[in-house]
């Protein structure tokens, strides 16, 4: 069965663009080899006004964003969880519509073969720009485990990479993040540090991978600073750092550049890898589970 790529991050990370960029790559693939369809492609942001690439299945079409918020009279996030929450109340018909077009067909009885047997090496899925929107609400966990019981999937984590390496704390609080949904989720999960071409991800994986040198920006910092910020929060964050270490052991990280798209290959290699893992260790877990 193709493997499921949930794109999330932070608004502004690049999740729209990187999707653009990853159905790009995979329209290629399949015509190059044509072995499988194209990729398949969900958008589950119902605020986004246009999207750059076109979706099979669009949240869009089964809910109006702006008409949810004036007839609830809600706010922006208020509407985006009310449409999420509506989405998902049909999705019986979404997994559905997925397993129909991306499972292997059973028998032959099929009229016109060789163009309907072929199935999408790939679904990939956009989600809200506010990630707490997408991750933390009921109907965001309907849909992330109504896709994770019928296919592998893995999520892809993606960082504005500049704007995440700007500062220790801000590095770290993304870091939090990324391990809180790990947790919540317990799904194989790739970094994606976006934006490579405007700054690269060298910093962002030493400070991952060498506790001491994120020490020393750490200590950098706070000399720069010549304030008690070295206090509390110079060594809440050293200590945090070396908790760290553990959950980054699990994880697969990549550079990419969602513009020029470099590193989107090495993006592939960590998808196969944490395809196998969610086989492996997750897909016993879940079916236990349920
Ligand atoms: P989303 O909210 O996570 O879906 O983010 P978008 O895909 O809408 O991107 C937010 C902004 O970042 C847009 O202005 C994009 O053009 C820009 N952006 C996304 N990826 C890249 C990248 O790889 N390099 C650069 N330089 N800009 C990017
Ligand atoms: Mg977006």
């Amino acid at each position: 069965p193709p493997v499921a790529i949930i794109c999330i991050g932070m608004a502004g990370s690049g999740k729209t663009t990187f999707m653009q960029r990853i159905n790009a790559h995979l329209h290629q693939k399949s015509v190059a080899d044509s072995l499988s369809a194209p990729p398949y492609v969900l958008n589950l942001d119902p605020a986004v006004r246009s999207v750059p690439f076109e979706s099979n299945i669009d949240i869009r079409d089964s809910v109006n964003y702006k008409e949810v918020m004036k007839q609830y009279n809600l706010g922006p996030n208020g509407g985006i969880i009310t449409s999420l929450n509506l989405f998902s109340t049909k999705i019986d018909q979404v997994m559905g519509i997925l397993e129909k077009r991306c499972l292997p067909k059973e028998t032959s009885e099929d009229t016109n073969q060789d163009s309907s047997s072929k199935i999408p090496s790939h679904i990939i899925v956009d989600t809200p720009g506010q990630i707490e929107v997408f991750v933390w609400s009921a109907s965001g966990a309907i849909l992330l485990s109504a896709i994770a019981a019928s296919f592998p999937t893995v999520l892809a984590y993606v960082i504005d990479t500049p704007r995440t390496t700007a500062n220790t704390s801000t590095f770290m609080s993304n870091m939090l993040y990324a391990i809180s949904i790990l947790y919540k989720t317990q799904l194989p999960m790739i970094l994606v540090f976006n934006k490579t071409d405007v700054k690269p991800e060298t910093e962002a994986v030493e400070w991952m991978r060498d506790f001491e040198s994120f020490q020393a920006a750490l200590h950098a910092e706070n000399e720069a600073q010549e304030s008690e910020g070295g206090g509390y929060m110079g060594s809440l964050l050293n200590s945090m750092s070396l908790v760290l270490e553990e959950f980054y052991n699990q994880l697969s990280v990549v550079g990419v550049s969602s513009i020029t798209g470099d590193g989107v290959d090495a993006f592939f290699v960590a998808v196969e890898e944490k395809r196998v893992e969610f086989e492996r260790d997750y897909a016993p877990e879940l079916a236990r589970r349920r």
